[in-house]
Formats: structure tokens, C-alpha cells, sequence
């Protein structure tokens, strides 16, 4: 099924240009429903399906249901009046029904003689005193080409573009299967267990085109009907199986710097920090430890609830590469967290003697260049900065390792490139990522198969667990009353404003607006304010400002939504947290109850609150606990959402949705195992069929 002589290349991989009536112009249309070969025509399924396998007799049609029926034309007429239409009535002894038409020709006045038998099929809607059928398809009986008779299986409706209608691609349809039925490799089969009860691939393919009269519809278009979750398994499974061959390949192909340290730098520094590391960062640190003194390259992914101390454990890692001379990275997805990690490393590695720069987006020219010397030179042994660090040409003098914290949002796609940057072919640095969105461990070891996974799962001891409540907009004197007062009593506290627009600028001006207002109200109480259009170095100053008690109440937008950590702040109040979603909702809460006073957090909701907002703040409220948090969000949302929009674009499913077929994913590796193991070449077969070259991932 590879080379790209026609003659080698399968039929089914051949493009669409090989079936009867498609020229160029065809062609080209199919390609913007990402229809290219036949293949993906067997894989472009039906949204629907019409049911004209049979007739139904008039008198028991159901109004809002499509269907065939057959009947005599009892009158026609042309009706004048607000629109001019032209309406037929048929009956069958069961029943009348009305059919209106409000484009038609004169003509076909005549043809619908009294007496005459016509077929149509339509949906049937509730009339003046019959039921009708707005413009049916009709037939009139002996009537030529295209006659409406029954069909032997139900009729599917295509997903479908402009210049491409239905009768085409039922056409195309019936024609792949065909070629189908005569040679459709199916290498996955024989590997699945008897117990799945799933039918082979042309078997789903039939039913799904295909349905015999009587098939459970709502289960096909549900996706829950065995010929859909047949063809879901073998996509996530090819799609996770490219991932582990990622994986495979790229400790094949490239090694890494051997970073064992000598110790010393990272005993001063533990001896430095005030607290003890938890059992959960221990472990995790001797991973990474045992990974970065191995030549393969590292590629770790951490998971820890908000607050479980990711920080430290990156730390630990930086200093690693740094005593064995070479330089590490860190990068954040924000400005404020770039800048927020940047203070945190200068104030634990500069003791010991180890340089930090700093690079970001909006750094004046000079500082930049000064920067990009000592990064180049080596004078630096820790980088810190965006993303944009590594989106321009930073030259390092030795790099060794690549920290990538609260990576959430980034997909297959990212990860791969940050991989490839600036590293030649046969060397990287070791790679670690962040993140805390817990995702449930099954859906991690499938989206991230080609990473290791290591779980932070203890918070540090005396945390106090943060009380939430949601509170409507009609009582924001209570709320403001309850900031007053918190206050006064030395704490400090939070106040963030949310929009659900995504301009910078918006979001800016609301929070400029809620401090002002509350500066007003609160006279006794001094007033910070952050948000993402701030210079650098003002945002730097309130951050200061609010980290060492100067000011009391911090106004922001959801900026502050990652690592920002003042462990004074007990209370936080979010404005409209029904447009945000759980995972965001959880982390700006987990600004938080980071000290030892109790904390709480006031959602200040707008109501009416839709359902599903009702119940994440109820989900919020009850539980505090990340991956709990996240289990309930797969629910609400399904993975899709939980893993990025980005994740699941560079996915780009063809059958499967994540959320409905998220209960197949032990099934996945499962058999994944069993492939890798057995059958390495059906692996190879399924890649190709679903994925394409594995080199698509790589590319960006
Ligand atoms: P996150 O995992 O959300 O990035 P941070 O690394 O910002 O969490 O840590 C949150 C807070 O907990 C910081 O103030 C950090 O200094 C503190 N911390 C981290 N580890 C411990 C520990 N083992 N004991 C006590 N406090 C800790
Ligand atoms: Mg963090």
C-alpha cells in the first residue's frame, strides 16, 4: 500500500480522479470535505440517514418524520393569497395529506390529474386540516428517470459542500464500496478479542453506508453502534500507535547529553529551601534524575495539582544540567508567569552562584542583545522567558535541557517542534514537561504516548482547603463587604475580572474599570492592578507591590490564572466565572489557599446560570481536589476541550470523537500492546491508513 507508482499504489489509496464521473473539477470540490482518495471516501460517513425502504400509509404518518408514501391525487389547485402556492391533496384510504409547493410550473397543475398515483417522500408537517409535505420529492406513477420507489437500505445524507450534492456522493459511495468488497485490507481483525463484538472494517463500512431496512439508526448517528465504534477503535489506535513510534523512533535516532551533576549545586540549594520536599516531589525529582543521566533523550510530562510544587522539582532539573556545564531552559506559556519564574529562579540559583537571564517578547533592544550574549557565551546557565524565546533565533552556548511548564494548551504539534528546535538531527536536550490539568490517566497515556508520565500527587503538608461558594451579581455589596473586611484583618485578596472576548484590550479596560470602582468603595483598602497590556516592568512592580504586602487587593484579569503564587492571599473573588470552564476556573482558584490562613473563594455569577454553568460551579464548590476536577470535566466537556483545541485539530479525527469514545481508550492500548508485540507491520498498516506518514506530526 506505499510507493507512489500507480501501478503499486492500492485502488483504495488511488484519488478519487479513478472513479467513474470525476474530473478535476469534482475532485477539487471533494478536497475541501478532505475527500482525496477513496479511502476517504469510505471514511467520509452519513450525518443521517432517510428511511425509503418502505412506504408508511398516510394515516400514520407522525408530523416532524420524514417519509415515503404513496397515494391519489384527490385535487390540485393554485392558490393565490399571501404567497402563491401550488397544493395537492393525496389520500390512500389510511388518511389525506397535503403537498404544497411554492415554486413550481404551471404544468405541473395538469399532470396531477384527479385520479393520477404519486410517490413522495418528505418530512410531514402539521397542515390546516391535513397533515403536508412542504416541497417533496414526487414521482408521478409510470413517471421516467429517478423514480421514487422503495430502496432496499436506508438512504444516507452526506456531510456536503457547494457543487457537490447528495445523489453524487452516493453515487462516489456505491463505487468505493465496491472496490471495497473486492480488496479492503483489513489487518486488524484477526487481532481483536472475540469479546469486543465488533464486525470487521468492510462489514461497518456496509452498515454505515449502507444500513440494511431496520437498522438502529439512532445508534449510528449516536456513534454508539458497533460498525462506528469498530472503525473509532482502529483510529484512536492508529493514531496512538504513530505516537509510540514517535516515541520509538526518536530515542532510535537521537541522543542527548548523559547530565548525571555532581550533587553539589542541588544539595545547596535543598539545604537553602525552607521547607522539606514533599514524597511526591522526591519521587518525581529521582526520575527525571535517572532520565536526564541517560543518553536517550528525556521526554517526561509532570502532572501536579495546582500548588503541588511543580516549581521546585523544575528547579532541581535546571540545576542538573547546569553542573554538568551545560545551559537549561524554562518557558511559560505567559508574560506575568515567565516573569514570575524568572524571580523565583534568580532568587534561589543566584545564591549559588548560577546566572538567570531573562528574555522576553517585550524586552527593550538593549537588554535583549546584552541577554542573547551571555545566553550565547555560556555566561548564562539558566534561561528563562515565553515561548518567544524559542520562536526567534536564541542561540545557546550548550543546551541540555528544555522546561516547558503549564503546557496545557500545547498539542502533539508543539511538543514536536519545540523537540526539533535548533537541535540537529541527532542530538536534543532532554525535555520536560509541566502542566497542571490532570488528565485522567487513561486519556494521558493515549494523547501523550509519546511522553513519560510522572504525577506530583501530594500537596506540601498545612495547606488549608479553600472554601467556595457562588454568589449572584445582585449581592456584590456582600461580596465587597467581605473584601473589606478580610482586609482589615491583614489578609489580602484577589479580585479577578473575566470576558469572555479574548482581546487583550477588553479585558484590560474591565479591570481598569472594577479598580477604579472599588478604589472608590474601598478607601481604607490600597487597590493593585495587573492585566496583560501592562509593561513589563509595571506589571513586575504591582506583582512586588502585592507579593510583599503593600497593596492589599489585587484587581486582574486572568493573567493571573498560572503559578502566580503569594501565599498571604486567602481570598479571591471571580467575576462571571459561569464563562469560564472548569480547568481555568480551578487554577485561577488555586491562587489560594497557599498559606496556612483558611481561604475562600466568592464565584460572583450573573444569572441566570445555563446548566452546564450550574454545574461546574458545582462541581467547583464541592470539590478542591485537581483530578476529581478533571474527571468531572470530561464529562461536562469531553477530551476534546480537556486537552486543547490544538490537541485534537493535530489529531484531526476522521470517525472519532474523543468525548463519545473516550470509554474505548483502555482498549487502545491494550491492543496497542498486543500489536507493538505480535504484529509490528499491522501497526505500520494502520499508521498509514489513518494517519498518513508519521513525518506529518513532525512538520509544522
Ligand atoms: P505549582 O505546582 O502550582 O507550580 P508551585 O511550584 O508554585 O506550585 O508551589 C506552590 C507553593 O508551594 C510555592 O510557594 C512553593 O514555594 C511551595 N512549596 C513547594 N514545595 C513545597 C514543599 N515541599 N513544602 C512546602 N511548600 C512547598
Ligand atoms: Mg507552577
Amino acid at each position: 500500500m506505499t510507493g507512489n507508482d500507480p501501478e503499486t499504489v492500492h485502488p483504495l489509496c488511488r484519488p478519487v480522479t479513478g472513479l467513474r464521473g470525476v474530473a478535476a473539477r469534482l475532485a477539487a470540490r471533494l478536497e475541501r470535505l478532505g475527500v482525496r482518495t477513496v479511502q476517504d471516501l469510505l471514511f467520509h460517513l452519513p450525518l443521517r440517514y432517510e428511511d425509503r425502504t418502505r412506504h408508511v400509509p398516510i394515516g400514520g404518518l407522525q408530523p416532524g418524520i420524514e417519509a415515503l408514501v404513496r397515494g391519489r391525487v384527490d385535487l390540485a389547485e393554485i392558490v393565490q393569497g399571501r404567497r402563491r402556492r401550488l397544493l395537492c391533496r393525496i389520500s390512500d384510504g389510511t388518511g389525506a395529506l397535503t403537498l404544497v409547493f411554492f415554486h413550481f410550473h404551471p404544468a405541473q397543475l395538469k399532470r396531477l390529474r384527479q385520479g393520477t398515483c404519486v410517490a413522495c417522500y418528505g418530512e410531514a408537517r402539521r397542515g390546516l386540516d391535513t397533515l403536508e409535505m412542504i416541497h417533496p420529492e414526487i414521482q408521478l406513477q409510470g413517471g421516467s428517470a429517478g423514480e421514487i420507489t422503495e430502496e432496499e437500505t436506508l438512504t444516507p445524507v452526506y456531510p456536503t459542500t457547494e457543487g457537490v450534492n447528495q445523489t453524487t456522493l452516493r453515487r462516489l459511495l456505491a463505487q468505493a464500496l465496491t472496490l471495497a468488497r473486492s480488496d479492503l485490507p483489513d489487518p486488524l481483525q484477526p487481532h481483536l478479542p472475540k469479546e469486543f463484538s465488533l464486525p470487521g472494517l468492510l462489514g461497518a463500512l456496509t452498515t454505515l453506508h449502507a444500513p440494511p431496512a431496520g437498522t438502529d439508526v439512532e445508534a449510528l448517528t449516536g456513534g454508539w453502534h458497533p460498525a462506528v465504534q469498530r472503525l473509532a477503535l482502529e483510529e484512536l489506535l492508529a493514531h496512538h500507535l504513530s505516537l509510540r513510534k514517535l516515541r520509538v523512533d526518536a530515542r532510535r535516532r537521537t541522543r542527548a547529553p548523559v547530565l548525571r551533576g555532581t550533587g553539589q549545586l542541588v544539595a545547596r540549594f535543598l539545604q537553602a529551601l525552607p521547607f522539606r520536599l514533599t514524597t511526591a516531589q522526591q519521587r518525581v525529582d529521582r526520575q527525571i534524575a535517572a532520565d536526564m543521566a541517560s543518553a536517550a533523550p528525556m521526554m517526561r510530562l509532570v502532572q501536579g495539582d495546582v500548588g503541588s510544587g511543580k516549581t521546585v522539582v523544575a528547579a532541581l532539573a535546571t540545576l542538573r544540567s547546569v553542573e554538568s556545564g551545560l545551559q537549561a531552559a524554562v518557558m511559560a506559556p505567559t508574560e506575568l508567569l515567565a516573569e514570575q519564574h524568572y524571580r523565583n529562579f534568580r532568587d534561589w540559583l543566584a545564591p549559588l552562584g548560577v546566572e538567570v537571564a531573562w528574555l522576553s517578547g517585550r524586552q527593550a533592544a538593549r537588554t535583549r542583545r546584552m541577554m542573547l550574549e551571555r545566553i550565547g557565551g555560556g555566561d548564562s546557565g539558566v534561561v528563562v522567558g515565553t515561548h518567544a524565546l524559542f520562536q526567534e533565533q536564541v542561540e545557546f552556548h550548550r543546551l541540555g535541557l528544555v522546561v516547558v511548564d503549564e503546557q496545557h494548551r500545547f498539542g502533539v504539534h508543539q511538543r514536536l517542534a519545540l523537540r526539533e528546535k535548533g537541535q540537529s538531527e541527532t542530538a536534543q536536550p532532554h525535555q520536560l514537561i509541566m502542566t497542571a490539568t490532570p488528565i485522567p490517566r487513561t486519556l494521558a497515556m493515549t494523547a501523550y504516548a509519546d511522553l513519560d508520565v510522572s504525577v506530583i500527587d501530594e500537596l506540601p503538608p498545612g495547606r488549608t482547603p479553600v472554601t467556595t461558594a457562588a454568589v449572584p451579581d445582585v449581592r456584590r455589596g456582600e461580596v465587597v463587604a467581605a473584601v473589606k473586611r478580610a482586609c482589615a484583618e491583614g489578609r489580602q485578596a484577589y479580585w479577578v475580572c473575566t470576558l469572555i472576548e479574548e482581546s487583550d484590550a477588553l479585558q484590560a479596560q474591565a479591570a481598569e474599570e472594577t479598580a477604579t470602582l472599588l478604589t472608590e468603595t474601598l478607601p481604607q483598602v490600597t487597590v493593585g492592578l495587573v492585566h496583560g497590556r501592562m509593561k513589563p516592568a509595571d506589571k513586575e512592580a504591582v506583582m512586588d507591590a502585592f507579593a510583599c504586602g503593600r497593596t492589599q487587593l489585587l484587581v486582574a484579569t486572568t493573567v493571573i490564572e498560572v503559578g502566580v503564587d503569594v501565599p498571604n492571599a486567602s481570598l479571591m473573588i471571580i467575576e462571571n466565572p459561569e464563562r469560564l470552564g472548569l480547568a481555568q476556573l480551578h487554577q485561577l482558584r488555586g491562587r489560594v489557599g497557599r498559606g496556612s490562613a483558611a481561604s475562600s473563594c466568592l464565584l460572583l455569577y450573573h444569572p441566570p446560570l445555563s446548566e452546564a454553568a450550574r454545574k461546574r460551579l458545582g462541581v467547583l464548590r464541592r470539590t478542591s481536589d485537581g483530578f476529581e476536577i478533571a474527571r468531572q470535566d470530561l464529562e461536562i466537556r469531553g477530551p476534546g476541550e480537556l486537552l486543547g483545541t490544538r490537541q485534537t485539530g493535530a489529531w484531526a479525527f476522521r470517525v472519532t470523537d474523543l468525548a463519545r469514545d473516550a470509554a474505548q481508550l483502555p482498549r487502545v492500548q491494550e491492543l496497542a500492546d498486543i500489536l507493538l508485540r505480535e504484529a509490528p507491520q499491522v501497526a505500520e498498516a494502520l499508521i498509514h491508513r489513518w494517519v498518513g506518514e508519521a513525518r506529518r506530526y513532525g512538520r509544522v
